[in-house]
């Protein structure tokens, strides 16, 4: 009945708070580049259909090439770090990234395009400023969600998802923002579908770089 494949709609910016991503019973290790700033750092840029669902791995003969991205290197170790262990220089972060979503913009952005996009989002979203405006710190200190999306709808000009996780102890803290963004990878644009959130009403914000660190350089 209707025979146009499903397109790409929008893109979720996910950013991620590092501190969350090292208390967990996992752990964390800093990259071989040193210690990352105490500041969301970029998860990944991930096109998604408007009715829910999204493709994955979508063109195998394009893999990721670090020789085309080397301008923007330097950019992607202050914004896209890996702290998954082993310690690394963040490449394999990058190229899981680019291969698994990277490839699905449906040719609008090539490799440099889409990691140039995303940088050029973090450098125009301040979402730790945001927070902190509004009296709320990476300190360890439960705020509510309500607060926490109130804040950040002032950096990004829209409703933002927040995804939570669980530091070692169990408790639910502040983990992701999802910010949806057109697909020419720069307009902040209202979310048309939210993904499920894993947040309670009040959750924790921890600091990062005290606790969960395996190998510190
Ligand atoms: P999780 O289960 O941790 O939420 O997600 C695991 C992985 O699934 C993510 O790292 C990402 O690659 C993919 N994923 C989860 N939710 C979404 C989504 O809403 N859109 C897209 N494109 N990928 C997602
Ligand atoms: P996703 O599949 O959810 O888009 O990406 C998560 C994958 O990237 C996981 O396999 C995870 O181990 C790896 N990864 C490497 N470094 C990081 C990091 O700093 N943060 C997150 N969230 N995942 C990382």
């Amino acid at each position: 009945l209707h025979c146009n494949a499903r397109r790409v709609g929008f893109y979720y910016f996910v950013l991620e708070w590092p501190g969350s991503y090292c208390d967990t019973w996992s752990r964390c290790c800093y990259p071989k580049t040193g210690k990352p700033a105490a500041d969301f750092s970029i998860h990944g840029l991930w096109p998604d259909y408007n009715n829910g669902g999204w493709p994955s791995y979508c063109d195998q003969r394009n893999r990721f090439d670090p020789s085309l991205i080397t301008d923007l290197e330097e950019d992607l170790t202050t914004y896209w770090s890996s702290l998954s262990c082993p310690s690394s220089n963040s490449h394999s972060f990058w190229a899981h990234e680019w291969n698994k979503h990277g490839t699905c913009t449906e040719s609008t952005l090539d490799q440099h395009a889409y990691f140039q996009a995303a940088i050029r989002l973090r450098e125009r979203i301040d979402l730790l400023g945001a927070l902190q405006s509004a009296g709320i710190h990476p300190d360890g200190g439960r705020y509510s969600l309500r607060s926490i999306v109130h804040a950040l709808e002032q950096a990004i000009g829209h409703t933002p998802a927040v995804e939570c996780n669980r530091d070692a102890y169990g408790n639910t803290q502040l983990y992701e923002v999802y910010i949806c963004v057109a697909t020419d990878g720069s307009t902040l644009i209202p979310c048309s579908v939210f993904p499920q959130s894993s947040c309670s009403s009040y959750v924790v914000f921890p600091s990062f770089g005290h606790t969960g660190v395996q190998s510190a350089l």
